[in-house]
């Protein structure tokens, strides 16, 4: 089990909100996988997907991940539409459909290259 500092995502937007906004998030729970800029961590109930860029500290130490630079390409697809493939804080993504579907793809390999 380990203890995770968190930065709340809606800190930064808090004058929006009506309520009091606290800066940091603690979860406890056991890490069940990782990818390059996240974490899952899996609780009694719940399964969080933590973004690393905001993981400040794990079990009081604090930490930072190397999560590399932001990336945005354009790849060609293979009926000649484009499509948007981007790393943002470790985090990829990309427009295509199959990405929408099951949240990988095969243009996601074009980052690394970029
Ligand atoms: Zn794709």
């Amino acid at each position: 089990m380990v203890k995770v500092k968190y930065k709340n995502p809606i800190w930064e937007r808090r004058d929006r909100y009506g309520f009091p906004i606290s800066q940091y998030q603690y979860y406890t729970g056991s890490i069940v996988s990782e990818t390059p800029g996240e974490m899952y961590l899996k609780s009694d109930k719940f399964l969080h997907c933590l973004a690393k860029a905001s993981i400040i500290e794990i079990d009081d130490s604090p930490v930072s991940f190397d999560i590399g630079e932001d990336k945005r390409i354009t790849v060609d697809g293979s009926k000649g539409n484009k499509y948007l493939v981007e790393r943002v804080m470790g985090i990829d993504s990309c427009s295509c459909p199959a990405f929408k579907f099951r949240k990988r793809c095969k243009h996601l390999l074009h980052l690394d290259a970029a």
